[in-house]
């Protein structure tokens, strides 16, 4: 007699598929077929260890690429949560995460363990700056920049050129994406070295520079600076860096101001710049600045309040602003807390470090963080 206790076979099958092992063999299979990578690519690889530094477009798109070729270990760093005008181009996130305001280096590493559980992925929800650096990219082998400033892509820079440890910028706005390959000079390096970002632009830009918030932005421009970051970087880790392009390389997909349908440029990277303070001179700047106290964030109406180093109990904190009469939306979890008060939004990490929402004043900021967080 059928008993309503018995599993069903589609309960029992629906279970083993869902612990089932995925063979690397089956999962590389098509990666491997192809001859710059091989399966001694493939297994230097699995040995490789990858910094992805900022997960907005750039970053989702660069690791999402890296975990799927089988990069075995990841390391996510990020400063900023998940929000809806996001969704347009950050790959790897999805609706659930913009409402929950995820910190993006965890949504990140929650998606990519989704589809290739057999690497390992760090998320570290924090900014990049001298204090850390150290301890967040010496386990790298490369260094990929998905930032959207340049002060931390010069921080990088000095870091990079000091430890001679390759990176790859990569950049996009609008319809427009760049990408350049610095490999720092040193004794033991198996390449020659090339240019670094201070040989090509020795100061950073200054003046009005464009945004995503002036100038928008087109996923497909970030998807193929990604593309091509990517691809540079498995031809190191495999052990082909005579492979790696020596160039500034740009794309202009699409530009209705200039007519521009399709327009490529590329200018020559390939030999240090003799006389560059940073890999010629060895002075190293931005790896000897202070922390950076408060910056706005890109497209994001909003300040980083950076100057607080130290842990906040976030329990403690709830219970004191209850008690504000006018703090609206209190919630907090393991990874953040955050309230509304008037149009400003205050979003808290556990390292005292937070973003204000609603202005671009520094100042404003200051006072909100000041008043409810504490000085
Ligand atoms: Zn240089």
């Amino acid at each position: 007699m059928p008993s309503d206790e018995s599993p069903g076979p589609s309960v029992t099958s629906n279970t083993s598929s869902a612990t089932e092992q995925i063979s690397d063999i089956e999962r590389y299979s098509r990666q491997v077929l192809f001859p710059g990578i091989g399966a001694a690519g493939q297994q230097r690889l699995a040995e490789a260890h990858v910094a992805v530094i900022g997960c907005g477009a750039m970053g989702a798109a660069s690791s999402s690429l890296l975990a799927r070729a089988g990069v075995g270990t990841i390391t996510i760093i990020d400063r900023d949560f998940v929000e809806a005008s996001n969704l347009q181009r950050q790959v790897l996130f999805d609706e659930d995460d913009a409402r929950q305001s995820l910190p993006k280096a965890e949504a990140a590493r929650r998606h990519i363990a989704r589809f290739n559980s057999g690497i390992r992925v760090h998320s570290q929800i924090a900014d990049l700056v001298p204090a850390n650096i150290a301890e967040l990219l010496a386990p790298a082998n490369i260094l990929l920049d998905a930032t959207d400033n340049f002060e931390t892509r010069y921080l990088i820079n000095d870091y990079a050129v000091r430890e001679a440890k390759p990176w790859i910028y990569a950049a996009a706005i609008g319809a427009y994406a760049a990408t350049m390959n610095i490999l720092p000079g040193s004794s033991a390096a198996e390449y020659t070295p090339t240019a670094c970002l201070a040989c090509i632009f020795p100061k950073p830009p200054s003046g009005n520079v464009e945004t995503c918030d002036t100038a928008g932005i087109l996923s497909t421009a970030v998807n193929l600076a990604a593309s091509v970051q990517v691809t540079e970087a498995l031809k190191y880790l495999t052990g082909q860096p005579h492979l790696m392009r020596r160039t500034l390389l740009s794309f202009e997909l699409w530009n209705p101001a200039t007519g521009a349908r399709l327009e490529q440029a590329e200018i020559s990277a390939a030999t240090p710049r003799p006389d560059c303070e940073v890999c010629g001179q060895r002075i190293f700047t931005h790896l000897a600045g202070k922390n950076r106290a408060h910056i706005t964030l890109c497209g994001r109406d909003s300040v980083q309040i950076h100057e607080h180093h130290r842990p906040v109990d976030f329990a403690a904190m709830r219970t004191r602003l209850a008690a504000h009469a006018d703090i609206q939306d209190l919630r907090s979890n393991d990874l953040l807390l955050r309230f509304r008060r008037g149009p400003h939004t205050l979003t808290l990490f556990p390292d005292g470090r937070a973003i204000v929402q609603g202005t671009t004043d520094v100042m404003l900021a200051r006072s909100l963080y000041a008043r409810f967080i504490g000085s």
